[in-house]
């Protein structure tokens, strides 16, 4: 069996802070606390690093890579629902097999290089849905990053159907091969996308499965407006009265939701996942999660694909918060509870582990941060140094489920310049791809 065993480190373990060694045997964590020399363990030097658990993305799309530097043809997008028909919907239906590897890996190489370790991932490629998912796994497989995977069925090109379809085929194929490093969810891409038909299909296939329903919800009010106008009830209302609301449900954004939906969020135990540097990039406004935690909802954090890097959007919800509410007395600790304490609940959930936590019996996930501190450093002033520190610190080492992904910052699992030089060379063919689709 494999053995790591990493010295010397300061280690915040998910609750408090101490000088501890780690050892790592196969997958999981066998020792924290002084530990000699171990025959045969690969010895990693943690003196001058902060080691904390793998950080966790609870909302990612690694299918949105290309976007970076693309022209969106036209005049600029004036609202929410135009920034979807003029870049991420034209963008998803032309992406084919090797773009969306490619998008794929390149993107895992940015959790690897921030350090994130697990992801929840909302797929859309409404031209190549079938296959999609096994695609994704295989780039997620190839990085060691832990990934749940799913599509965002959707009617709006008139696919759901199908977005159903490849969503079961993935589920039945998890359920049937062995894929440690990957699980599976129903998945829809937003209410105002996804009619009563493809709605109660996805509930069916979520309840025959246990996996939950990962959707968009009320990102912009016209989400809101759209489903009072057409079904005559809020978008949380209708979610709960087809049944697709329970403890494995993620519910992204809710910036529109009212309170009548956060209770209804609270009753049936779903997930919020928020996601504040994406609401601010789309102007669609800030979701009030203080108000979510302080109602006892799980509300954790993700990036939407804005980026890979999960202190730095930590550090955008606690400043969104304090700014919204014209408070500085808030979100000090709600902005790294939703990541350090509620992502791994929500990953507990969703992928049955022990996760965000340095401990005997947890999982290999460790992150090796470059921090001298200025100040001292313990358990009581930790959120301290996470919200003004660390959040910029560089990550040395990264490892997943007992693996070595990145050592020295330099990423193991593949060559990360070559892949940089595919993806450039597959963009520039992308975005004639795209020009074409978009005009
Ligand atoms: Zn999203």
């Amino acid at each position: 069996m494999k053995k790591i065993l990493i010295k010397n480190g300061t280690v915040f373990d998910g609750r408090s802070v101490k000088k501890a060694d780690i050892l790592i045997e196969g997958h999981k964590i066998s020792k924290v606390g002084k530990i000699p020399q171990i025959k045969g363990a690969q010895v990693i030097d943690a003196s001058n690093k902060v080691v904390m658990p793998g950080f966790i993305c609870a909302h990612h799309h690694l299918y949105s890579t290309f976007a970076r530097g693309m022209a969106i043809p036209g005049t600029p997008a004036k609202t929410f629902v135009e920034i979807l028909e003029k870049l991420w919907w034209p963008l998803d239906r032309v992406l084919d097999e090797e773009d969306l590897y490619l998008s794929a890996i390149y993107a895992l190489g940015e959790c690897i290089k921030a350090g994130t370790t697990t992801i929840i991932d909302h797929h859309e490629s409404q031209d190549f849905q079938i296959g999609s998912l096994d695609v994704l796994m295989s780039a997620s497989e190839k990085a060691g990053i832990r990934a749940c995977l799913t599509l965002g069925a959707s009617d709006r090109y008139g696919k759901g159907d199908e977005g159903v379809k490849e969503n079961e085929r993935f589920l039945k194929k998890l359920a049937s091969e062995s894929h440690p490093l990957i699980r599976a969810m129903a998945g829809l891409h937003a209410a105002f996308t996804v009619n009563d038909d493809t709605l109660l299909k996805t509930v069916r296939i979520s309840r025959k499965y246990n996996c939950g329903i990962h959707i968009h919800v009320a990102e912009a009010k016209s989400d809101e407006d759209h489903s009072l106008r057409k079904y005559k009830k809020r978008i949380v209302e209708r979610l709960a009265k087809a049944g697709a609301l329970d403890r494995k449900t993620i519910l992204v954004h809710c910036v529109h939701i009212n309170d009548r939906e956060i209770n209804l969020i609270k009753k049936k135990d779903a997930i919020v996942v928020h996601n504040p540097e994406s609401n601010m990039n789309n102007a669609v406004g800030w979701a009030d999660v203080l108000k979510m935690l302080k109602k006892g909802v799980l509300v954790g954090l993700g990036t939407d694909g804005m980026s890979s890097d999960m202190p730095k959007q930590m550090r955008a919800a606690y400043l969104i918060a304090r700014d919204s509410k014209r408070d500085p007395r808030v979100a000090f600790c709600e902005a790294p509870q939703m990541l350090l304490q509620n992502n791994p609940e929500i990953a507990k959930r969703i992928f049955g582990l022990k996760l965000g936590i340095i401990k005997k019996g947890a999982t290999g996930d460790l992150v090796l941060l470059d921090y001298l501190p200025p100040t001292p450093l313990n358990s009581g002033n930790f959120l301290g140094h996470f919200i003004f520190g660390l959040v910029n610190a560089t990550v040395d080492t990264t490892i997943s489920n007992g693996k070595i992904l990145m050592k020295n910052r330099k990423i193991l699992v593949f060559d990360e310049k070559k892949i940089s030089e595919k993806c450039i060379e597959r963009a520039k063919k992308f975005w004639k791809k795209f020009e074409k689709q978009a005009t």
